[in-house]
């Protein structure tokens, strides 16, 4: 299960964020994941919550936000959002395609005091 190694990356990363901004407590963790990224935020959700007591975490909660997979068509330039990874353009029915959004792993922000 990767996500508990995920889990412990974005706990580990904010820890060091925090402490070096001089807060005490983190009460919110703000996470963005693509659709392409192979993340259940499901799991990422339980291995969050299995290690943050260790971590003096305990009171953090874990917010999660899906980024639908976009891909942008090189004929036509058209943006469309990618289903079932089918990545053909609904417009001009190319398969020439360049990746917008779908890949990201990241921390978007998090909260404390
Ligand atoms: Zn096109």
């Amino acid at each position: 299960m990767h996500e508990l190694s995920i889990a412990d990356n974005i706990i580990n990363a904010v820890k060091d964020a925090s402490q070096s901004r001089g807060m005490l407590t983190v009460s919110k963790i703000g996470v963005r994941i693509g659709s392409l990224s192979s993340v259940d935020p499901d799991a990422l959700t339980f291995g969050f919550d299995v290690l943050k007591r260790d971590q003096g975490m305990g009171d953090c909660d874990l917010a999660i936000e899906f980024v639908k997979t976009s891909a942008r068509c090189k004929k036509c330039s058209r943006e469309f959002e990618v289903s079932d990874f089918v990545f053909v353009c609904p417009d001009c029915g190319s398969s020439q395609c360049d990746l917008l959004s779908g890949q990201e792993l990241e921390i978007a922000y998090f909260e404390g005091e």
